[in-house]
């Protein structure tokens, strides 16, 4: 049971103590599968970060590298499960990465890492680019944590032998609450509910971390982005239509204040 939080900690290990007591806080999503291992490669420090925090809450392993160098000698080393690479990199770029990690495999007949590259908006050019080099997916910059968690899942999903653990369901389900994440619908017993793009979001983030409390600033930097610098009142406000919206039918509370902190989904008897 503990297996998986120490691992994600020693993979931190030569990170900043910062991080180590982070993974600690951050429980896993879920129990009992193991950690799946993400490299990032990204030398923006704020992006690495943000990246680093959400793959973590999310309960996979996380390392990451600044440079193309010290990527390609980290996957020689300890091979990930997915790797996350940014094209502009300080030396070696994403593309020599993909390339070298590519001739290393057919030359070594290894089975390919899934890579996700991160582009820069409108560099259209590089996105053909890496894909002829071998990419598997590309995530246009600026992009919301949640669809570079999808992509990431996906990718694995593609990768993972059957059988060999878990794809995450499409339904997220608590209490008599429904959430599709394939068909983007929500509801409460009978009675379907509809909701804003973000809403949705925030919801299915509450739904994958039940009962755990939420801080405001993860809420904030999941739903908003790594640059949103708003009070938190926009997120009162967040929450307070989507309570409007799950309790029209009068049911119960499900989203729990947690004075000082932040949100937690729970059932209150
Ligand atoms: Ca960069």
């Amino acid at each position: 049971m503990g297996t998986r939080m120490e691992r994600a900690a020693t993979m931190t290990h030569a990170d900043t103590g910062a991080s180590v007591r982070e993974t600690q806080r951050y429980r896993p999503a879920a129990v009992g599968t193991p950690a799946a291992r993400v490299l990032v490669v990204e030398d923006e420090p704020g992006i690495a970060g943000f990246v680093r925090r959400g793959l973590l809450f999310e309960g996979f392993a996380v390392d990451v590298a600044a440079d193309g160098r010290t990527a390609l000698a980290a996957i020689r080393d300890a091979p990930p499960d997915v790797l996350v690479l940014d094209i502009m990199l300080p030396g070696v770029d994403g593309f020599e990465v993909t390339r070298r990690v590519r001739a290393a495999e057919a030359a070594e007949r290894r089975s390919a890492l899934p890579i996700l590259m991160l582009t820069a908006r409108d560099a259209v050019p590089d996105r053909v680019t890496g894909l002829e080099l071998g990419a598997d997916d590309y995530l246009v910059k600026p992009f919301a944590f949640d669809e570079l968690l999808a992509r990431v899942r996906a990718l694995l999903r593609r990768s993972q032998t059957p059988g060999n653990g878990g794809a995450p369901a499409d339904v997220l389900r608590f209490g008599d609450l429904t959430l599709d994440l394939g068909s983007r619908t929500v509801g409460r017993g009978d009675r379907e509910i509809s909701l804003t793009t973000r809403e949705f979001d925030l919801l299915a983030l509450f739904l994958r971390h039940p009962n755990q409390v939420l801080p405001r600033p993860l809420l904030m930097e999941r739903i908003w982005g790594d640059d949103f610098f708003g009070d938190s009142n926009v997120l009162e406000v967040f929450v307070a239509n989507l309570r409007r919206s799950l309790e029209a039918g009068g049911e119960p509370r499900l989203i729990q204040t947690v004075r000082g902190v932040g949100y937690v989904l729970r059932a209150v008897s």
